[in-house]
């Protein structure tokens, strides 16, 4: 028997995978596609402190600013000390999962798990591999299968009732400010959510994001920004902006998608989700260690609602007001926040993996936002 199973070798499954197998325990990871990181379906904004998690030069670019579009057309510039990373996706995630590789962990690919049992004192998987359906038991299993996850499923029992629908295009075209990442507001481009657009030289990826609804029309409506038959791939996935409302059973947790760790304002799940992972590998190594594994694994759910859970809770609740601001309140808002001291604000303080700061500031400066939004 394994000592872990881990389900999915997206960045999550394989972070976790590393840290597990260099802690000297025996890992088996296990992928459902024939190649990890494709499909791509993710635009890969990160902040620099994924860099502080995983070795990789699968950089495409950096950005150094937003420039963000009102639904009358005006234009906000907003640009931080710190860049932004664009990731190629694809080979990031052969990085991560070649950290587990390099690790110790069994990497299996073209295996996907069908079901997933916990029992008293272990968890059977059964996963088709190369066609063959197989079995194993591991003493503790990782759910980082993303948002339709199978431990989730199983194990759970829980439906991901919050997800954001996304389509992203990598189109021939190019973005006038070759530095910043364009955000579009407004119900052409969105329900409740944004548009964007994000620099890559000759090749842009630009997409859009619907909560609760199809994103097809607002594509529509955003790619042509761009010039028409101009699409080199069309991508698109649901992305979970709710947590789960336990991350962890006896002997299984949930990382990642998995278990809706992804920022709700955003859509951005990598690094919460190596983030969780982290967090994660700490528990089980003390659990493989302990008889009363689910009192340990207990801890890996209060830690997380104690640090990132905070701010993805704080931004749950932005984003539920956000999701239902009309475009007469964001032109409001546009004429509320477009002078230069709140500009200052956001510069200085701005995060994308902690927005709620910078949103508490500016509206301790200018409260009449708030009313704006209900308006
Ligand atoms: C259009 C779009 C744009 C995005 N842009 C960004 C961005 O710019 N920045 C950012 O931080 N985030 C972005 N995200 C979110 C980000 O892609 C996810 O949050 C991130 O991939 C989560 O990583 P994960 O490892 O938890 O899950 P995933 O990346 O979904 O990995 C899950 C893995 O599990 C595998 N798997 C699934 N089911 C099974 C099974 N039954 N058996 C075996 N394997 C299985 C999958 O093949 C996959 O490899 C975007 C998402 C979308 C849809």
């Amino acid at each position: 028997m394994k000592d872990v199973i881990v389900i999915g070798a997206g960045p999550s499954g394989s972070f976790a995978a590393h840290r597990l197998a260099k802690a000297g325990f025996s890992v088996d990871l296990l992928e459902e596609h024939r190649e990890v990181g494709k499909p791509v379906e993710c635009t890969g904004l990160v902040s620099q402190r994924v860099l502080q998690y995983v070795r990789t030069k699968s950089i495409a670019g950096t950005v150094r600013g937003a420039n963000i579009f009102f639904p009358s057309g005006k234009s906000l510039h907003i640009e931080k000390e710190d860049r932004t990373i664009v990731l190629f996706r694809d080979s990031f995630d052969k990085d991560v999962a070649a950290m587990a590789i390099g690790s110790g962990s069994n990497i299996r690919i073209n295996a996907r798990a069908i079901s997933v049992k916990e029992h008293d004192d272990h968890v059977t998987v059964r996963f088709r591999e190369n066609g063959n359906l197989k079995e194993e038991d591991a003493r503790i299993a990782v759910g980082a299968d993303g948002i339709n996850s199978i431990v989730r499923r199983d194990v759970y029992g829980l439906r991901q009732k919050h997800v954001v629908s996304t389509l992203q295009y990598d189109m021939a075209s190019r973005i006038e400010d070759e530095d910043s990442v364009n955000v579009y507001l407004g119900s052409k481009y969105t329900h409740g959510f944004f548009g964007w657009a994000v620099p890559g030289g000759d090749i842009i990826r630009v997409g859009t994001g619907s909560y609760r609804s199809s994103a097809r029309q607002y594509m529509d409506n955003l790619s042509v920004r761009f010039g028409e038959n101009r699409v080199l791939a069309i991508t698109g996935a649901g992305i979970p902006i709710r947590m789960a409302e336990f991350l962890n059973t006896r002997r299984t947790v949930l990382v990642g998608d998995a278990g809706g760790i992804v920022k709700p304002l955003s859509g951005g799940g990598i690094y919460t989700g190596i983030f969780s992972s982290d967090v994660a590998s700490k528990y089980i190594s003390e659990a493989l260690e302990d008889d009363r594994p689910e009192k340990i694994l207990r801890k890996y759910d209060r830690e997380i609602r104690s640090t990132i859970g905070k701010e993805l809770k704080k931004d749950a609740i932005v984003q539920s007001i956000y999701s239902r601001i009309s475009d007469r309140s964001f032109d409001r808002i546009y004429n509320m926040i477009s002078s230069e001291k709140i500009i200052d604000v956001i510069n200085r303080s701005g995060d994308i993996d902690y927005p709620s700061t910078v949103i508490i500031k500016v509206l301790i400066r200018n409260p009449g936002i708030l009313y704006s939004m209900w308006k």
